[in-house]
């Protein structure tokens, strides 16, 4: 795994508790000629995916909703024994992704519905068509709700998926790759290889795999992109984030603290578009920070599994020795802590959330994402400020902003170059909005309608 843009491969395919540091089980990865096979499969699946009904599939999809929240406890557990997120978040998680497939159930026939467009021949159409097999590459940090959002659409396109899960989730990958055939999607539809980073390149170059999707860091995103360039093939990268939380004047404080604090340290702060860099005005900064030092005091840290733990331990203790070595340089350039943001000296991957502030241009904190729970605070005078300070990021995945004018939330809605910007609550992805980034966070959209056309041909259709 890569935390704030380092890349490290995992040496195996196994279940390692965060929680202990105990290695649960390992995996024989697949050989190629395995991957091969399943190649083969997904080609032969496509071929009879395509020509079932929308409204057959929307019922296979269904049914994985029921499924997905039937059992949601026990995708729970797999969660988070693989990645060590509270349960409770886990099974939300697997509840989640039973929205995603009942939308796309719901809504796959009306956005693939023929579009007739009025031209001067007898008959001009869009029609909506599947691509292939499409390749997934997909992190740990949401184990399910990551692949999902892309198989829901995918499939209901007509399309097949081939998973490359990240090397530390494969229970995960497994009752992924189980769930849409207890569903009852043709065998090969939706498949998982258990294989390392280094195995997607020949996956990429073969003809048979016509799209690839990547959500990750920015060195896995600009390999697979690369590659798929040289091939001509499409790509859509969900990649890093550094995402803005602006809090004006006129914000409902408690609000802010409360949402900010959330969208912080959900996932054990191990989120993509989770509130980074707090930027705030200096008419409130005071009470801000001090407000959320004890709400982020207050969190409970501890057993994943237990139901009253808000905070669970990081991935690994790579992830804990990359986010302390990150905060310990940021506080070597002259950054001041404000509480926590340090290893806990215990088995396991744990790791106290905290607040840092004084992090300034030209420290290297200051354009890195820290992939853990470590809010960067930053004071400003202005809007004007606010709106510099978001932007000087190369990232652009999400952003929020905390206040009543109505002015400013225009401007916001403008200005902040992300994504996505939500005024008086945190990013989050929904299956009924478009999900995705700019600049370094990445390319294409997620989710909604655009997920679905992502990995479809728009064919252009015309009678004389
Ligand atoms: P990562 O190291 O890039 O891993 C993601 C996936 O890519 C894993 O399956 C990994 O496999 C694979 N991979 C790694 N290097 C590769 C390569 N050179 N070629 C092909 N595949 C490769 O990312 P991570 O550290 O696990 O995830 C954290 C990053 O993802 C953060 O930056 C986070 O912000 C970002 N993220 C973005 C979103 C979003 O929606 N924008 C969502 C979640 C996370 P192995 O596990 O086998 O190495």
């Amino acid at each position: 795994m890569s935390v704030g843009g380092t890349l490290r491969g995992f040496i195996m395919i196994a279940t390692t508790n965060p929680a202990t540091g105990t290695v649960e089980r390992e995996f024989t990865p697949h050989t190629d000629a395995q991957v091969d096979l399943a190649i083969a499969k997904s080609v032969v699946a496509f071929e009879a995916l395509k020509d079932t009904t929308i409204a057959q599939r929307a019922e296979w999809m269904n049914k994985v909703a029921d499924l997905l929240e039937s059992d949601a406890l026990v995708f729970g557990r797999l969660m988070t024994l693989e990645m060590g997120k509270p349960l409770s978040q886990a099974v939300g998680e697997a509840k989640k992704c039973a929205t995603a497939c009942r939308y796309y159930a719901d809504n796959a026939e009306a956005i693939m519905a023929d579009e007739t467009v009025d031209t001067e021949k007898t008959k001009s159409f869009r029609r909506i068509l599947p691509l292939g097999p499409v390749l997934a590459v997909m992190p740990w940090n949401y184990p399910f709700w990551q692949v999902i959002r892309f198989a829901a659409p995918a499939l209901m396109a007509g399309n097949t998926g081939l998973l490359k899960h990240a090397s530390n989730v494969p229970q995960c990958a497994l009752a992924l790759e189980e769930l849409f055939t207890r569903a009852g999607f043709p065998d090969g539809a939706f498949q998982t290889l258990l294989i390392g980073g280094s195995k997607v390149e020949a996956i990429l170059r073969d003809p048979r795999v016509r799209a690839a999707t990547l959500t990750g860091s920015e060195p896995a995103g600009a390999s697979v992109a690369s590659i798929c360039g040289d091939e001509i093939k499409p790509t859509l990268l969900e990649l890093g984030g550094s995402d803005a939380f602006i809090v004006m004047p006129s914000a409902d404080m408690d609000a802010a603290v409360s949402v900010g604090l959330d969208s912080r340290t959900k996932n054990n702060g191990q989120s993509c578009i989770a509130a980074k860099r707090f930027i705030v005005h200096a008419d409130v900064y005071d009470n801000f920070r001090d407000a959320m030092k004890t709400a982020m005091e207050a969190l409970i840290i501890g057993d994943p599994m237990e139901d009253d733990t808000n905070i669970g331990p990081l991935v690994n203790e790579d992830a804990v020795k990359d986010l302390t070595h990150q905060v310990e340089n940021a506080l070597s350039q002259g950054a001041r802590r404000v509480t926590g943001a340090e290893a806990i000296d215990q088995d396991g991957a744990w790791f106290r959330p905290g607040i840092i502030e004084g992090v300034t241009e030209g420290m290297d904190a200051y354009s890195q994402e820290l992939f853990g729970p470590v809010a960067m605070l930053f004071k400003v005078d202005d809007l004007d400020a606010a709106i510099t300070l978001a932007n000087d990021s190369s990232f652009g995945l999400g952003s929020a902003i905390f206040t009543q004018d109505k002015a400013e939330i225009e401007r916001a809605f403008t200005e902040i170059e992300a994504g996505g910007t939500f005024v008086n609550t945190m990013t989050a992805s929904d299956p009924r909005l478009p999900f995705g980034g700019i600049k370094r966070s990445g390319y294409g959209r997620e989710l909604a309608r655009e997920g679905l056309l992502a990995f479809c041909n728009v064919k252009t259709c015309v009678v004389a």
